[in-house]
């Protein structure tokens, strides 16, 4: 029988103003962004998690400290491609993910083809395959004042 793992990642950062709002490899205009070391594109961020998690080869910040330099302001596209040859390398495919983020604005549905189209490049998976939700929360707590963003994200690997 061919080995299935799940894995499931989550990740939150602040919104602040003077940042670009970079979720799921995609730039969408907004008057905030994520706060991080890198463009702190907490989507891309909860499925590198979910991918590490699944193949308990650790997380995101034992493989990319937010300590060094070489990670800074970079493109999170890069280290889902690296996580993404890092599981491949373990003889990991990818199955399929499914993701949720969590922040008051701005709309995020008229982006979610675009992601897809990106996160299916890096990651070498149709984009039917790669399922992104979106909902506020509701105007309550630091979420919903628009003071931070989450993600969450589950995958399925596997072995032939
Ligand atoms: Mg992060």
């Amino acid at each position: 029988m061919k080995s299935i793992r799940v894995g499931q990642g989550v990740d939150i950062h602040q919104l602040v103003k003077g940042r670009k709002m970079i979720l799921g490899g995609v730039h969408i205009p907004h008057e905030k962004g994520p706060l991080g070391h890198s463009d702190a594109d907490v989507l891309i961020h909860a499925i590198c998690d979910a991918l590490l998690g699944a193949a308990a080869l650790g997380d995101i910040g034992y493989h990319f400290p937010d300590t060094s330099s070489e990670f800074k302001d970079i493109d999170s596209g890069l280290l889902l491609k690296q996580v993404c040859e890092l599981l491949s390398s373990k003889g990991w495919k990818i199955g399929n993910i499914d993701s949720t983020l969590i922040l008051e604005r701005p709309k995020i549905k008229p982006h979610i083809p675009a992601m897809q189209e990106r996160l299916s490049a890096l990651m070498g998976i149709e984009t039917d395959a790669i399922s992104i939700k979106a909902t506020t929360n509701e105007k309550m707590g630091y979420v919903g004042r628009g003071e931070g963003v989450l993600a969450f994200a589950s995958c399925l690997i596997f072995k032939d």
